[in-house]
């Protein structure tokens, strides 16, 4: 039986008194890529910071490769093998290279000299501007850094927020192409998006309306559910 590298079972969160997060349960099997669809509001990013460790669940529980979470605190968290990339992904206004550092706080000098050259040979672009101010890059290029820095502390599970956002087709494009490098280099991944493009590159699909999973199938059956299809068809920015 695959291992899962994410179990989230019955988890509710908010802010202060008010719950964002209903009963939430689903699950990303190891190496794998699922995909978290929700309009704006739905609680995505919620989720995924109660994942990453920086928002509390008031009930639930959360697995990592089988390890409950429940005690563990967010820079712990990446130990374990967990990467968070938040919507911004990046500090503007420091360079390329120390963006790409930041990510690997908890590694061993050799291991970070390693780790940068692996991150610059799977994204030459950035590489050529690795002492440039990571804020004055194109929008994917920004994107590349920000997914360089959560590659950086050698993740076994990638949770990201909207990789999407922000970004033009073209760029969008791009973020779907790395990704789907990622997945053949089996990392799982759990990215939260409002845009379908991203469908082609994962095994199955997950659907947040106000807070509670209505759906999690595979993509096939995600594209097959009519309901579903128009609803995320006709996002604006979706194509
Ligand atoms: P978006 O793509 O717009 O960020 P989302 O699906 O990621 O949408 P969340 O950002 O998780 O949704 O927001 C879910 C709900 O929680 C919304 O009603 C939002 O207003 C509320 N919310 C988000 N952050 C906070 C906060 N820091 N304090 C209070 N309420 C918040």
């Amino acid at each position: 039986m695959t291992q899962l590298a994410l179990e989230v079972v019955g988890v509710s969160a908010g802010y202060g008194p008010m719950e964002v997060l209903h009963q939430v349960s689903f699950e990303v099997p190891g190496t794998s890529t699922v995909l978290l669809f929700g309009a704006n509001g739905a609680g995505k990013s919620t989720l995924l910071q109660v994942i990453a460790g920086l928002i509390a669940h008031s009930q639930g529980t959360i697995r990592v490769f089988d390890k409950p979470l429940e005690k563990t605190p967010a820079y712990k968290r990446v130990a374990l093998g967990v990467a968070y990339m938040s919507e911004q992904g990046i500090f503007p206004e420091l360079s390329v290279d120390e963006n790409l550092r930041l990510g690997a706080m908890h590694a061993k000098r050799h291991e970070v000299h390693e780790r940068l050259e692996r991150a610059y040979a799977r994204f030459p672009d950035i590489a050529s501007r690795h002492k440039i101010q990571a804020g004055s890059l194109s929008g994917g290029q920004r994107k590349m850094v920000g997914i360089s820095r959560a590659l950086m502390s050698d993740p076994k599970l990638v949770i990201m927020d909207e990789p999407s956002a922000g970004l033009s087709p073209k760029y969008v494009e791009d973020v779907v192409h790395v990704l789907g490098r990622l997945r053949e280099d089996g990392i799982s991944m759990l990215v939260a998006e409002q845009n379908i493009s991203f469908l082609s590159i994962a095994d199955s699909a997950c659907v947040l309306e106000g807070g509670v999973i209505r759906f999690q199938g595979t993509a096939a059956e995600f594209e097959g559910n009519e309901r579903l299809h128009e609803a995320f068809f006709g996002l604006e920015g979706s194509h």
